[in-house]
């Protein structure tokens, strides 16, 4: 089980939410904020299991039988909104069936909770149910909106909810943070920068993501002349599904290429191959700046249906072109 401690650095106010919710001090709705990954969720159950615990000492004890039934997703009186069975939005229906569900009685004697944990899938409609609800709060009733895209939230629904914003780790933070959930050491800091020290997305990394990243950083930072260009083109051109991820990956390593040149991070353990090590040594930041602009001119380029090919081609080109300027 998870404490509140494991999400320390993701949140300012991780130790007022235990202590507000573990002696039942807790507003009736809370809108949780920040990128994927960075522990919303976890946190929101961690607050739900403190609510409910009753167990002695400090709370969450993770042990009794409300907490883990809260941990198996089966306490009659935590409630989870999402969209219905191939909806891609939370409709007023869902909103409304919900909101009966907790106008009754709660099924433990204790308080009710209600995660929302996609809240930018609430329709206006549902939005504007959900609104009249958090005006005249049922008792014993805690909300958690929870987002990544805050923005899609209704002003006057943000402004009934205490907002707890979550920031993802530094790389290095992240990297220890995967280590100590059991992750090898040879691919703990690759993860955490692949998924910009959001946690919960570098768990997500899969080994065939840390090869696409070593390999096409080998092919791409190869490249030293025009010539060497088609080749590369032609073996990446094929695999029509994976060309959206190529560039995004090829975008990602020249962000990270553009920091190392300007010495404020270092590639080294980051999953990528020693060609993009070069590529950030012996060319300047000028020649990152305008390999950047190519890849974002790429991506525009294959979004107006320009052929993949001819887009990646001009980023290869790039990359020659400036390995000639900087020959030494
Ligand atoms: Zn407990």
């Amino acid at each position: 089980m998870f404490t509140f401690e494991d999400f320390a650095g993701q949140s300012a106010h991780l130790a007022q939410l235990q202590r507000d919710f573990s002696r039942h001090a807790f507003v009736h709705a809370y809108l949780f904020a920040g990128p994927r990954g960075t522990g919303k969720r976890s946190v929101a159950r961690l607050c739900a299991m403190a609510a409910l615990c009753r167990g002695e000492g400090e709370k969450p004890c993770g042990q009794c039988g409300p907490c883990r039934r809260v941990l198996g997703g089966t306490h009659p009186d935590v409630h989870t909104v999402l969209p219905e069975k191939d909806k891609k939005w939370i409709s007023v229906g869902v909103m409304r069936e919900l909101l009966e569900t907790v106008s009754v009685k709660s099924f433990e004697d204790g308080v009710k909770v209600i995660l929302i944990p996609e809240a930018e899938r609430m329709n206006a409609a549902a939005q504007n149910c959900l609104l009249k609800t958090l005006e005249e709060p049922p008792q014993d009733t805690v909300f958690f909106l929870i987002t990544d895209q805050p923005a899609a939230l209704l002003p006057t629904v943000v402004s009934r909810c205490r907002v707890v914003r979550f920031h993802p780790l530094d790389i290095e933070a992240a990297a220890a943070r995967l280590v100590a959930l059991g992750q090898s050491e040879q691919t703990a800091r690759a993860r955490a920068q692949m998924a910009e020290g959001c946690v919960g997305q570098a768990l997500e990394v899969d080994d065939a993501q840390l090869a696409m990243r070593r390999d096409l950083t080998r092919d791409v930072f190869s490249i030293r002349r025009a010539g060497d260009v088609l080749a590369v083109v032609n073996a990446y051109k094929e695999d029509k599904g994976r060309q959206a991820q190529t560039l995004d990956a090829l975008e990602a390593a020249v962000r990270d290429i553009l920091l190392a040149q300007a010495g404020r991070s270092s590639l080294d353990g980051a999953g990528y191959a020693q060609q993009a090590q070069d590529y950030a040594r012996s060319v300047p930041l000028s020649g990152g700046l305008a390999l950047m602009r190519e890849v974002t001119r790429a991506r525009m380029m294959c979004e107006s249906n320009v052929a993949f090919a001819s887009a990646f081609e001009a980023v290869l080109l790039k990359i020659s072109e400036e390995y000639a300027k900087w020959p030494w």
